[in-house]
């Protein structure tokens, strides 16, 4: 199994992340990865872009180096009931849109409250992709969030980067990626780059996605035209 997009990478833009959107595309193309999903944090973080930036992606070629490129954005989840940091207006012009509990942006909380907060997000239809669902700081419930992603349609993330920062996280990611197994549901792959560098780097998604015998099918990002095909689905499902 290779994986060739990357769903979940930053740039400058971010406050906190280094590298420009040409030099990502470029380390994108040196790492044999022939999509990227630009997805900077949402606005309620520190440092984030403000709405502009989002409203103005279009700038951005489609294509660059030769590697395709998305318009999306990392959500930050500002409650348990469903609210993020973007209005559906923004939402509606981005090619895939990513949410993630950060606690910068929302206190953690019991597991009901975190598993509820998963929950409403994916029931949103302009959001795709649950992003590091296994951090421990956020725990939830694994199976609940798993069949409800299962029943709309939508992504759950292997995070490259999680095992590095979310300290804790190997064992949650390894028990979702075996429920997304159990459900079929089907996985993205970030690398969470936050530095040209990593993008495409996926040694310890490969290490879950191996250890738990993950049918290739579920991995949209295995191939441009699996990941093509979600982002029709999506279009289709919040015209
Ligand atoms: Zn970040
Ligand atoms: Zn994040």
């Amino acid at each position: 199994m290779k994986i060739v997009v990357d769903t979940h990478t930053h740039t400058v833009s971010s406050g906190h992340a280094y590298s420009t959107v040409q030099e990502n595309a470029k380390e994108a193309y040196t790492n044999g990865i022939h999509m990227i999903n630009i997805s900077d944090h949402g606005s309620a973080m520190k440092g984030a872009p403000f709405l502009y930036y989002f409203g103005n992606l279009e700038v951005i070629p489609d294509s660059l180096y030769g590697v395709r490129i998305i318009h999306g954005v990392e959500l930050n989840i500002m409650d348990y009931n469903g609210t993020v940091d973007l209005p559906e207006r923004y939402l509606k012009k981005l090619g895939l849109v990513l949410a993630s509990f950060h606690d910068i942006c929302i206190e953690p909380s019991t597991v009901e409250n975190h598993t509820n907060g998963a929950v409403e997000i994916l029931k949103n239809p302009y959001i795709d992709i649950l992003a590091h669902p296994g951090n421990p700081q956020f725990q939830i419930d694994i199976e609940k969030v798993v069949k409800t992603a299962k029943e709309y349609n939508k992504l759950i993330e292997l995070n490259n980067h999680s095992f590095v920062v979310r300290k804790g996280s190997e064992r949650n990611c390894f028990e979702i990626a075996r429920m997304c197994k159990k459900y079929g549901v089907r996985v993205a792959t970030g690398s969470d780059a936050h530095i040209s560098f990593n993008i495409g780097r996926f040694d310890n998604v490969m290490k879950i996605l191996e250890e738990v015998e993950m049918p290739e099918e579920l991995v949209v990002t295995t191939s441009v035209e699996r990941m093509e095909s979600y982002l029709s689905e999506r279009k289709k499902r919040i015209e």
